[in-house]
């Protein structure tokens, strides 16, 4: 949280300078002392950009960023973010999160350090592009078999928007199931809040799994 880079580029930092992590706030300050340079990584929903810029600061040169999503201009609005900023070797992927296991390279099958995930529509759209229950949870699905041990999943869910109540609950439910010995999973909520602000579901994979994903 005292990386600049985060302060001034998240959308999602309080007003207030003291206030505790937002849940975009806490997806980074999880994964920042986790990432090293040469890691691979993945965005799953690009949006504006600021989650790849976040992980291609952190693994590149050296590590290979892939981030997906559905729209062009989300695409458009990522490649201006990485833009003069010697990060252009970021593979920008024009698909949903659930075609990871199609577009994403075979030989880093089971060695992906992160999967971010940040629910919801694109700012400063028509919020008519949203993320869909079944689509996440297939991504989501995919992304525990392609995670590196040790790696982190990180889903920022929006329970406030008609569709991101029962999609936050469903993402909540599928990481509650996961097997505890191959995996740890938590959730970071705020308890007082009026309305439903977003949340943090993080799961980390301990052991390399050998058969059955959930309990
Ligand atoms: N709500 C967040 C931003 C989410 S952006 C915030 O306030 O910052 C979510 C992105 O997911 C959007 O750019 C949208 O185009 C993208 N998206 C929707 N469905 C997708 C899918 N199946 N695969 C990949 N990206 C998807």
């Amino acid at each position: 949280m005292t990386d600049p880079e985060i302060s001034t580029a998240s959308p999602h930092g309080s007003r207030f300078p003291d206030a505790l992590p937002t849940a975009v706030r806490w997806s980074h300050a999880l994964l920042a002392p986790r990432l090293r340079q040469g890691d691979a990584v993945v965005d799953a929903t690009a949006g504006n950009g600021h989650d790849t810029l976040f992980l291609a600061q952190r693994v590149l040169p050296g590590g290979r960023v892939f981030a997906f999503d559905v729209q062009e201009a989300a695409i458009g609005r990522t490649r201006e973010r990485l833009s003069g900023r010697g990060l252009e070797s970021v593979t920008l992927i024009h698909a949903g999160h659930q075609k990871i296991e199609d577009r994403l390279p075979p030989e880093l099958k089971g060695s992906i350090r992160a999967f971010m995930f940040n629910l919801g529509w694109l700012p400063g759209s028509d919020k008519a592009c949203i993320t869909r229950t079944r689509t996440t949870l297939e991504a989501l699905n995919a992304a525990v078999d392609w995670l590196a041990e040790g790696g982190l999943i990180t889903v920022v869910c929006y329970p406030g928007h008609a569709g991101g109540d029962a999609e936050t609950l469903a993402v909540e439910e599928w990481a509650a199931r996961l097997r505890s010995d191959a995996f740890e999973a938590q959730k970071i909520a705020f308890l007082n809040f009026d309305g439903a602000p977003p949340r943090c579901v993080v799961v980390r994979k301990r052991a390399r799994l050998t058969e059955r994903t959930f309990a």
